[in-house]
């Protein structure tokens, strides 16, 4: 029964673009409805009509340890009566500040802003005042937000929705965005040999969660940082995604590769809007007021959000097992949905690390936009809406990854693979 969910789309539609206030929720690409959310809390999301469902988005990505972790819950409380936001300097800024820099080495300074676009586009707008060059290399299918010199070839809801250059960016904007291709470090060659003097970053996800999960071949992110350096470029990269999610140190920390900016989102807010950037301090005191570079913003740093991060950023340092655990659930259930596709002669493809997983409707290796272009999108979402009604909650698109989180226990697990086998059958 989704009675009032329905209901209250019918009224979103009328008061809010399409109902809703980020277009993948709209449930766009998989048909139906979108079910609206009451409350979460550990391994469940309850909606307005009273059913649960075992949360595999994990408000796309930063519950790592599941909704309304009650370490979270109770900081943020005991913050609330403080007051909520005050333009002028809090402690607790440094002090995330200085967590975000002890965990992630190549981060020498760092500046929060609100969300994870307002990160990127205050990296490029860096990245090119340093440079100063121009032009960008961003890869096919990836998502950096919606800032304009983005809307490039984006996956994500982009992708979804079909609109890869969406209206209103305007043409020279457009000119100065180059696309490569994931994994194909000869793309990148080739733009850089057209453009040797005017790129000023390649900014990637170096694990792209934005075409659905893809995995950086071995060697891959090292060419692309050697190629950067060749042609005096910085290497960015977009971690909004995976920074906490996959390692205490970042994806980067994994790789062993050290970007000269990066990028943070989601984890880092704890569920409440966060985003920051950082990097090698002689680039990023660049920024206002160190430097000339202008990005500001009236609610970054806010006090509820760095007190939700921070008390985040200490349960991972508290808890330095929840990377091992989460990638031994993750390649289990990586091994009982692959046995489930073998048994029933299918050969669909599964992407997995730690705690990202995508489950694509193709026979054909996932490694870049193209590939995962071949998936059955109308499939998949007869799957979603399988895995729905059996009280999965899937993010609703084939081009994103499904994030599991430690809350999960060995009831969910078997609750997943049980709903997917039972879905397959009927599809
Ligand atoms: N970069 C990456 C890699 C992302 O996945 C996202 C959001 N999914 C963003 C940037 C944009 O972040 P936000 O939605 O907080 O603006």
């Amino acid at each position: 029964m989704n009675t009032l969910s329905t209901a209250y789309f019918e009224k979103a539609k009328e008061l809010i673009p399409g109902g809703v206030n980020s277009p993948v929720r709209a449930f766009k690409s998989v048909g139906g409805n979108p079910v609206f959310i009451k409350s979460a809390k550990g391994a469940y999301l309850h909606d307005v009509d009273g059913n649960s469902y075992i949360d595999l988005i994990g408000s796309w990505g930063p519950m790592l340890f599941g909704q309304a972790h009650p370490v979270i819950e109770e900081a943020v409380r005991g913050a609330l009566s403080n007051g909520f936001s005050f333009g002028a300097p809090t402690y607790n800024e440094v002090l995330i500040a200085e967590k975000i820099i002890s965990m992630i080495p190549s981060v020498e300074k760092v500046r929060l802003v609100n969300s994870g676009t307002e990160a990127t586009m205050a990296a490029i707008r860096l990245a090119r005042a340093y440079t100063k060059r121009d032009k960008i290399i961003k890869m096919e299918g990836c998502y950096h937000g919606h800032g304009d010199s983005f809307l490039i070839a984006a996956g994500s809801g982009v992708a979804t929705l079909g609109t890869p250059d969406s209206p209103g960016v305007t043409v020279s904007t457009a000119r100065d965005t180059l696309t490569a291709i994931y994994n194909d470090l000869e793309s990148v060659e080739t733009l850089f040999k057209a453009n040797p003097t005017e790129v000023a970053a390649i900014i990637i996800e170096p694990v792209v969660g934005n075409m659905g999960l893809v995995i950086p071949k071995e060697g891959y992110l090292e060419g692309v940082q050697k190629l950067c350096k060749q042609y005096g470029a910085l290497l960015i990269f977009d971690e909004v995604m995976t920074g906490f999610r996959l390692s205490a140190a970042g994806y980067q920390g994994l790789a062993g590769i050290q970007p000269d900016l990066t990028t943070l989102g989601k984890i880092i807010g704890g569920g409440l809007p966060v985003g920051a950037y950082g990097g090698k301090a002689e680039i990023m005191d660049m920024i206002a007021p160190a430097g000339p570079v202008y990005q500001a913003g009236t609610l970054s740093g806010n006090p509820l959000a760095t007190t939700a991060g921070l008390a985040m950023l200490n349960l991972i340092t508290e808890n330095p097992g929840v990377y091992a655990a989460l990638e031994q659930r993750g390649t289990a259930l990586k091994e009982a949905l692959s046995a489930d596709l073998k048994t029933l002669g299918l050969n669909y493809t599964i992407n997995q690390i730690g705690s990202m997983f995508t489950l694509f409707f193709t026979d054909k290796a996932v490694n870049n936009f193209s590939d995962a272009k071949t998936s059955d999108t109308a499939l998949f979402g007869k799957y979603f809406k399988g895995m729905l009604d059996k009280g999965i909650y899937l993010p609703p698109s084939q081009y994103e990854s499904w994030f599991l989180s430690a809350a999960l226990g060995d009831s969910e697990y078997d609750q997943i693979i049980s709903a997917s086998k039972a879905t397959l059958r009927s599809l």
